[in-house]
C-alpha cells in the first residue's frame, strides 16, 4: 500500500491533508547536512562605563559563532564572564579544539549536539551558549517557526524587563535614571560601601518600583540583614544574590530575617547547582552565557520551578543576538532583565524590542533577527 491508499483507507482528506503538511516538514528524515562553524569576536562599545562589584570596562567582546548547513545559517553568542574566569579568545580557542566533532554533528539533533559538546569542552560556558543559540536559530529558520513556537510559547506572555542601572557617582545615576523614563521597574546595582548613596540618587528622581542586584556583595551576614532591611523600606522588590555564590548557610540565615525575596544569581550556574539553593532562596537568575546556553536554561527553569522557586531570566552586556535568544524563553519566566543589548552602541542586529518595558520578540524564523 502506497501513501496515497493508506490515506484512503484510514479516513478521509482532512487527515490526509493535515499528515501531507506533517510529512514535508525538513528534517524529519533526520539526513546529515554538512555543517560548517565559523567563531569570532565581537568588540561592543558601552554607552556608559559600566561598574558593578566585580569589574569596570568601556567595551566587551563577546563570542560570535556562525553555523551554515544545508542552505541555512544559525547565529549565535555568548558574553564570556569574568567571574568565572572566561574571556572571548579562550573560548574561541576552546570552540576551535572540538571543531571536528562540530563538523560531522547532525544539526537536527540539537540536544544531542550539546550533550557531546558539554562532555567535549569543560566550562567555557559562554562558548557553549554561542554554540547553543546557533543550532536553534538554525533549527527555528529550517522549520520556519520563532524559537518561542519551536518551544510551544506564547509570545503576548512575555514580561516586562527591567533597565539595568550600574554603580556610579550620585550624578551619573540620577542621569541614568532619567534616561531609563521608559522603563517601569529599574534594577541597581549595589554591593560597594555607596549603597545608601546610590539608592538615595535613584530615590531623588524616580518612585519606581526597584530590584537591586549586590552581585554578592555583602560578606557579613548581619549587613545584609540590615541593608535588605533598609531597602525594603526604599521600595525594592527583591535583592540578587546578597552574599557570595559559596555562602549558602549564611544566605540562609539572612533568609530567615528578612522579608524580601532573595534571588539567585551567581550561586545558579547550572540545573543541577539549584537543588541545595532551596532553603537560601526564594528563586533564580538564568543566564543563557552562564550556563551553556537556551536548552540548560530551560532545564534550569523547569527545576526552579519544580522547587517552587520563583525564575527570572538575565543576560550580560551583550548584543541583540543573545538577549534575544533569551527573551524567546521569557514567557516561562516571573522576572525579566534582559537589557543587555540596550547598553551598547554598535549592536550588529535588531531582534527583541522593548515597549513600556514589555519584551516584544521578533516575528521572524529562529530568534528573528535582521543585520543592522
Ligand atoms: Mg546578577
Amino acid at each position: 500500500m502506497n501513501r496515497r491508499q493508506w490515506l484512503k483507507a484510514t479516513g478521509g482528506l482532512g487527515a490526509g491533508s493535515v499528515l501531507a503538511n506533517w510529512v514535508s516538514l525538513p528534517g524529519l528524515a533526520q539526513e546529515r547536512p554538512a555543517c560548517s562553524w565559523d567563531a569570532s569576536i565581537t568588540r561592543l562599545k558601552l554607552r556608559h562605563t559600566w561598574t558593578t562589584t566585580m569589574s569596570s570596562s568601556e567595551y566587551r567582546d563577546t563570542l560570535q559563532v556562525r553555523l551554515s548547513s544545508d542552505g541555512v545559517t544559525g547565529v549565535g553568542e555568548g558574553a564570556p564572564i569574568v567571574r568565572y574566569h572566561e574571556n572571548a579568545e579562550d573560548g574561541k580557542k576552546a570552540i576551535a579544539s572540538i571543531l571536528p566533532l562540530l563538523q560531522t554533528v547532525n544539526p537536527w539533533h540539537f540536544e544531542k549536539t550539546m550533550t557531546d559538546v558539554f562532555r567535549a569542552m569543560p566550562g567555557q560556558f559562554a562558548a557553549k551558549a554561542a554554540l547553543d543559540i546557533a543550532l536553534m536559530d538554525w533549527a527555528g529558520k529550517k522549520m520556519n517557526v520563532p524559537l518561542y513556537q519551536l518551544l510551544g510559547l506564547d509570545p503576548a506572555d512575555t514580561p516586562i524587563t527591567t533597565f539595568s542601572i550600574g554603580i556610579d557617582t550620585p550624578e551619573i545615576t540620577r542621569q541614568k535614571v532619567r534616561e531609563a523614563e521608559s522603563f517601569p521597574v529599574l534594577k541597581i546595582k549595589v554591593g560597594l560601601d555607596t549603597d545608601e548613596a546610590t539608592i538615595a540618587a535613584v530615590r531623588s528622581v524616580t518612585k519606581k518600583p526597584l530590584r537591586v542586584d549586590a552581585n554578592e556583595g555583602w560578606k557579613d551576614k548581619e549587613e545584609a540583614v540590615r541593608k535588605i532591611n533598609w531597602l525594603e523600606s526604599q521600595g525594592v522588590e527583591f535583592i540578587e544574590q546578597p552574599m557570595p555564590a559559596e555562602m549558602i548557610e549564611e544566605t540562609r540565615w539572612v533568609r530567615s530575617r528578612v522579608h524580601l525575596p532573595i534571588i539567585a544569581d551567581e550561586a545558579a550556574v547550572s540545573a543541577s547547582s539549584i537543588r541545595k539553593l532551596i532553603d537560601a532562596y526564594d528563586g533564580v537568575n538564568v543566564k543563557l552565557d552562564k550556563c551553556g546556553g537556551i536548552q540548560e536554561s530551560l532545564r534550569m527553569i523547569y527545576v526552579a520551578k519544580s522547587l517552587g522557586m520563583k525564575t527570572m531570566l538575565g543576560c550580560m552586556v551583550s548584543s541583540s543576538v543573545s538577549v534575544t535568544a533569551a527573551a524567546h524563553l521569557s514567557p516561562l519566566v516571573d522576572y525579566a532583565d534582559l537589557d543587555g543589548n540596550l547598553l551598547i552602541a554598535n549592536d550588529p542586529y535588531t531582534g527583541v524590542t522593548v515597549q513600556k518595558g514589555k519584551l516584544i520578540l521578533p516575528e521572524g524564523p529562529g530568534l528573528g533577527l535582521k543585520p543592522v
